[in-house]
């Protein structure tokens, strides 16, 4: 199999346990990129992922996937300083905390579209998954 991803696309999601984005998407095994991680933050090391997966493995669209009941909706950034209180160092990087999961979903749809590193930066969508229904609905990112 070839390790370049058959619909040239890269997916970046939140690692939540109740989101299966196969088969939320409706993709199969080589089909896609999948980057996830807290929140589905798009972090410098996402923008590392998505060039590499640009400029070398050949993907053109990036798809984001928020959802429902995040974690990171009822967490802030006081998680930092709890930490630091807990082990004498704070960390680095940020929580990524929000309150407002389509705005969320714009956050990190502007800055996919801004990084300077990425092709062809316009084909973005950013979706929200109900983990209730696990029906997607797409985010509009003019609103
Ligand atoms: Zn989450």
């Amino acid at each position: 199999m070839d390790a370049r991803p058959v619909l040239k696309v890269a997916v970046v999601a939140c690692m939540d346990a109740r989101l299966d984005l196969h088969a939320a998407l409706g993709l199969e095994l080589g089909d896609c990129h999948t980057i996830r991680n807290a929140g589905g933050v798009v972090t410098d090391d996402v923008i590392r992922s998505l060039t590499i997966s640009q400029r070398a493995l050949g993907t053109r669209s990036v798809i984001l996937v928020h959802h429902t009941g995040c974690g990171l909706e009822t967490i802030t950034e006081d998680f930092r300083i709890e930490l630091e209180e807990e082990v004498g160092q704070r960390p680095a990087w940020a929580v990524e905390a929000f309150r407002d999961v389509d705005q969320d979903v714009r956050q990190s749809m502007q800055r996919v579209r801004t990084s300077p590193f990425l092709l062809h930066a316009d084909d973005v969508r950013g979706f929200v998954f109900d983990v209730t229904t696990g029906l997607l609905r797409e985010i509009d990112p003019a609103v």
